[in-house]
This record gives structure tokens, C-alpha cells and sequence, in this order.
């Protein structure tokens, strides 16, 4: 199953996509998680990403679809896998179409822009293996370190108030028309975020025909 996460930063959908790839097996692909990653090791690609994403900018196409194409063609998603951040451009759908690419489900995953905010400033990531947690609503078990891995949790760059603003205006600029151009081709499900996680992750699974998971 090809799936692709649709949802403004902070609406949950990388946390959806985590749970979905251990259900089903397949991997979860973030373009925001292997971005920072090559910010963090300075590759060319990660310093050339990063003048865009510190200011909540989208980094541009021929850099993301480049990276997608990479990815895609490794072993773990020939039983399928999930797309976590990507496409986020009517050119980056267009482009995952040329390469051959079936989609079977998009699942757009809606928030309210307060609520974004409010949820975004208690986020927290490990540098390390790149998990995410929330203070309220999903904090890890001593409050501080990664469950996974034990390194010590911060705050992304990115998740600071004034960048969200501007990441949630890219969101409704370049991302959201996305939704139009997924429904015309028959595969869209919208599924409203809820304040409780296992809310969310059961309507989500609703929505990819997997109910009773
Ligand atoms: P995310 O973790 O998905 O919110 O991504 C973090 C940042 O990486 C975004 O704010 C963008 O600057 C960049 N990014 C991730 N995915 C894409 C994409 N598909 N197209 C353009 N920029 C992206």
C-alpha cells in the first residue's frame, strides 16, 4: 500500500505515519527528518536546505524530488510505504507521477491554525534518531530523554512561533491546493484531528480501510 500523509506542520501526521509503518510494515518517509539530517552532517544538500527551512520556507523542488527518487528505489518500499511531508507542491505531485508512482490513499490530516500553535510549542524531537514527542500530549517516559535511544530531547528550530506562522502560511499557500488535485483523482480521506492521539490514529485507520487495527 502507497500511502501519502497530507497535513499542516504540527497536525500530527508524522506521528500517524510512525504508527501506520509498524502496523503495516512499511517504512515511514519523511523529507523533514533526511533534510535535517544532512543540515545536521553539513552535506551540500543540508546546507543548502537550510537557509530555507530556518525560515519555515519550502526547500525547493528539484532538491526534494531529487531526494524522494533516491529513496523510493530502496528495498523497503517495494511492499509499500508511506509518505510523511511529501509531496508539498503541485510540481512534487506531478513529479511523483512521472516517476511511475501509484498512490492508493492520501489521508489529510486536519487541525485548526490556534491549535497548531499551541500543540507546536510543546513539541519536542531527538537529534539523535529523530523521534517526536509532545509534553501534553505525547510526552516520553522521564519527560526529558528519547525513549529509543536516550538522547537528551529539544526543540526544533522550526517549531519557534515565529516560524510556524510562516511554515502554516506556506501550508495554505503551496500544500493545502494538493487536496484538490489528490480528490480528482478519486483518492483523497479527510480525517479530523482530535485532541487524543488514539482518536486521530483510529479514524485514521478508518480511513485506510484498516478499522479494526
Ligand atoms: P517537516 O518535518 O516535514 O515539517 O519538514 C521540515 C522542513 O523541511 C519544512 O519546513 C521544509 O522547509 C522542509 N521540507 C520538508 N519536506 C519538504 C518538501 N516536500 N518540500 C519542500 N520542503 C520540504
Amino acid at each position: 500500500m502507497n500511502l501519502i500523509f497530507l497535513g499542516a506542520p504540527g497536525a500530527g501526521k508524522g506521528t500517524q505515519a510512525e504508527i501506520v509503518s509498524e502496523r503495516f510494515g512499511i517504512p515511514a518517509i519523511s523529507t523533514g527528518a533526511i533534510i535535517r539530517e544532512a543540515i545536521k552532517t553539513k552535506t551540500p544538500m543540508g546546507i543548502a536546505a537550510r537557509e530555507y527551512t530556518d525560515v519555515g520556507a519550502l526547500v525547493p523542488d528539484d532538491i526534494v524530488i531529487g531526494i524522494i527518487k533516491e529513496r523510493l528505489q530502496q528495498d523497503d518500499c517495494n511492499n509499500g510505504f508511506i509518505l510523511d511531508g511529501f509531496p508539498r507542491t503541485v510540481p512534487q505531485a506531478e513529479a511523483l507521477e512521472k516517476m511511475g508512482v501509484i498512490i492508493d490513499i492520501v489521508v489529510s490530516i486536519e487541525v485548526a491554525d490556534e491549535d497548531i500553535v499551541k500543540r507546536m510549542s510543546g513539541r519536542r524531537v531527538c537529534d539523535s534518531c529523530g523521534a517526536s514527542y509532545h509534553v501534553v500530549y505525547k510526552p516520553s517516559k522521564d519527560g526529558e530523554n528519547c525513549e529509543k535511544c536516550g538522547n537528551k530531547l529539544s526543540v526544533r528550530r522550526d517549531d519557534m512561533p515565529e516560524v510556524v506562522l510562516s511554515r502554516l502560511a506556506t501550508y495554505h499557500e503551496q500544500t493545502e491546493p494538493l487536496k484538490d488535485f489528490y480528490a480528482s483523482r478519486g483518492v483523497l480521506k479527510i480525517v479530523q484531528g482530535q485532541e487524543e492521539l488514539a482518536d486521530t490514529t483510529r479514524l485514521t485507520a478508518e480511513a485506510i480501510g484498516n478499522p479494526e487495527a
